[in-house]
């Protein structure tokens, strides 16, 4: 058994668009991903470096993902997805294969992005006390270190992790020619939000009584997940008062909000 059930080559539709805020985060990666992809002889005239990987971090639901499928797609990379745990396998030997696996994957299906999702997973109990997805770290851990050293050679696979936890990633990931660019991507601050609401609230069908800035206001400390789904729980909201109803309502998104809750804390959104 394959610790990675299926290594899914994916062509995202996600555009920077689909992005609410998070200028400086689309911005630095168009510059360091984006740019070097689309000039290659002015940025190699110049002298530049390119990037081989970037880890994006910050409090869960706060788009890292959809910038990494963005950054796929706007830059005509081929995009592979796998979450950290998946890597951890309890046979000895397989997980490493996984990773193996994985690269030769992306390096056919070149230029392309890995993405781990919940790369400190393979940071944790690295002495193997037990791990929720098998004790296998350490050597998924070196079978990934030895594949990144090994890209520069092996052309254009970049890598792109994110966390949540950056305090539990092995330093070892974090060294230059490894994740080396790190980048912050915080919670949604208010003119954020509107932008998320502003693209959710174009797929529905809204009262004149919903004001995006009062929602808005509202959500301080939401993500951009938590915010998504309010809209979605005033759809629902509207749909139980009536199914013949013909729009989305103010009072939906009052019912909304009080059921979901901002789960941002304070802890989450200290900066690394
Ligand atoms: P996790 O750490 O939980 O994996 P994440 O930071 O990777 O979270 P995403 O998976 O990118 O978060 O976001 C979850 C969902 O929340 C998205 O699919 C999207 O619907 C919504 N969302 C989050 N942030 C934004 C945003 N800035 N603009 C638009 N939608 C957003």
């Amino acid at each position: 058994p394959s610790a990675i059930k299926d290594i899914v080559l994916e062509l995202p539709e996600t555009r920077w668009s689909d992005i609410g805020g998070q200028q400086g985060v689309k911005q630095k990666l168009k510059e360091a991903v984006e740019w070097p992809l689309r000039h290659p002889e002015v940025f190699q005239r110049l002298g530049g470096q390119p990037r081989k990987g970037l880890l994006l971090y910050g409090p869960p639901g706060c788009s890292k993902t959809l910038t990494a499928k963005a950054l796929a797609t706007e830059a005509g990379l081929n995009f592979i997805a796998v979450k950290g745990p998946e890597l951890l396998n309890k046979y000895v030997g397989e997980s490493e294969r996984a990773v193996r696996e994985l690269f030769r994957k992306a390096r056919a299906a070149s230029p392309s992005i890995i993405f781990f999702d919940e790369i400190d997973a393979l940071g944790l109990n690295r002495e193997g006390e037990g791990h929720g997805g098998g004790g296998n770290s350490t050597g998924v851990l070196t079978a990934l270190l030895n594949e990144m050293d090994g890209i520069e050679e092996l052309g254009n696979v970049m890598i792109l992790a994110a966390t949540n936890k950056p305090e539990v990633i092995d330093p070892a990931l974090l060294r230059p020619g490894r994740l080396d660019y790190i980048l912050y991507v915080g919670p949604p601050d208010l003119s954020s939000r509107i932008d998320i609401l502003n693209i959710k609230f174009e797929k529905m069908t809204l009262c004149d009584d919903v004001d995006i800035r009062v929602l808005a206001e509202k959500t301080d400390g939401y993500s951009g997940a938590d915010l998504v789904k309010i809209c979605d729980e005033a759809v629902l909201a509207a749909m139980r008062e009536d199914l013949q109803i013909e729009n989305v309502k103010w009072r939906h998104f009052e019912e909304a909000l009080q059921g979901v809750k901002s789960v941002i804390t304070f802890e989450m959104v200290r900066r690394y």
